[in-house]
């Protein structure tokens, strides 16, 4: 009841999808719901419309609104160990804002999300292993906004003083590199929790509604591992993305002009770059649209090849979110 899943899995991408309960409002408004997961087998989701079913989905696993976040790590947890096995991973968390995609990544002080115990995790198989490996990690966080790079782990001030642009650049075969990013060795938990907490606050300076930039902006954490087997000398560096995308929201007709009209075309435009690359890695495509956004440009070495790619798809019970949430679960269904 809590959740269910399908154990057999294939390829690199897994798509879990998440959906919230109903807030206090909702409930108070005697809303109705769109989402039935009592029928559903493993892995399966039906969106009901006028208490009638209208589609059913699959994914690798889907949480109901009774999941706990540690419900969800569960099935999460594997990925940090895969990071200090030398592979790629980026764990995404898409959907229409208000979904419970900060929720699931971010988390609270009183219920952590997956970026936390992810890298709790990352620390604890570090410690195991310490007598086989030696680890040295680093973070870095950032923003993408209007398709320009923000550095979080530089103050405001510091930043407007910054005379070039953040670009992303190849520095070698499948090596994309973003010179001047602000990358913080972290020894611990407590440090690496601290500095991107630190980048987080950055987030809201400068903005006149946080909680609206955050909506319209991806917040991104990269932690990058360098490992040194101590019985061999091999050595192995990979990376692990946690990312807060943008809210996949539909632009309203009131919002069409100006700024917010740019906004809203760059977000579309880096979100289904997102769905492009990952659907072409799906089909195996030879090419895979990597350089059509600031995103898939930043996450290109660490998409595809022997990368392994977690998206939540993040969902609204509520049937009058009904329109966004089938294109959530559209665009999931094309990403897996
Ligand atoms: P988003 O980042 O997608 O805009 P948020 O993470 O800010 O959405 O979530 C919106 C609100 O719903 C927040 O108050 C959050 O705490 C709450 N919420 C989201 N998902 C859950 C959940 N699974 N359980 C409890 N509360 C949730
Ligand atoms: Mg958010």
């Amino acid at each position: 009841e809590l959740y269910n899943k399908v154990l057999e899995l294939k390829g690199n991408i897994r798509v879990f999808c998440r959906c919230r309960p109903l807030n206090s409002e909702e409930i108070a408004a005697g809303a109705s719901l769109a989402i039935d997961f009592e029928s559903a087998k493993d892995g399966e989701l039906t969106v009901i419309s006028n208490g009638a079913p209208k589609k059913t989905f699959r994914f690798d696993a889907v949480f109901g609104p009774h999941a706990e976040q540690a419900d969800v790590f569960q099935d999460t947890a594997p990925f940090a160990t895969s990071v200090l096995d030398g592979y790629n991973v980026c764990i995404f968390a898409y959907g229409q804002t208000g979904t419970g995609k900060t929720f699931t990544m971010e988390g609270t002080k009183e219920a952590r999300g997956v970026n936390f115990r992810t890298l709790e995790e990352l620390f604890r198989v570090i410690n195991e292993r310490q007598k086989l490996y030696r680890y040295e990690i680093s973070v870095s966080a950032l923003e993408v906004y209007n398709e320009q790079i923000r550095d979080l782990l530089v103050s405001g001030s510091q930043q407007s003083t910054m005379a070039k642009r953040l670009e992303i650049r190849q520095v070698g075969e499948g090596m994309h590199h973003v010179p001047g990013l602000v990358e913080a060795h972290v020894n611990n938990m407590n440090e690496v929790w601290e500095v991107l907490q630190t980048g987080s606050n950055a987030r809201a300076v400068g903005s006149t509604n946080a909680n609206e930039h955050s909506s319209r902006s991806h917040c991104i954490h990269c932690v990058m591992v360098k490992g040194e087997n101590l019985l061999n000398g091999e050595c192995t560096k990979s990376k692990l993305w946690l990312v807060d995308l943008a809210g996949s929201e539909r632009v309203a007709k009131t919002d069409v002009l100006g700024e917010r009209l740019k906004e809203t075309q760059n977000i579309n435009r880096s979100l289904s770059a997102l769905g492009d690359v990952i659907s072409a890695l799906a089909t195996k495509s030879s090419h895979i649209p990597f350089r059509n956004s600031k995103l898939t440009h930043l996450l290109q070495d660490s998409l595809g090849g022997d990368s392994k790619a977690l998206m939540f798809v993040q969902i609204s019970p509520n049937e009058n979110d009904l329109g966004e949430t089938l294109c959530s679960l559209n665009f999931a269904s094309r990403v897996r």
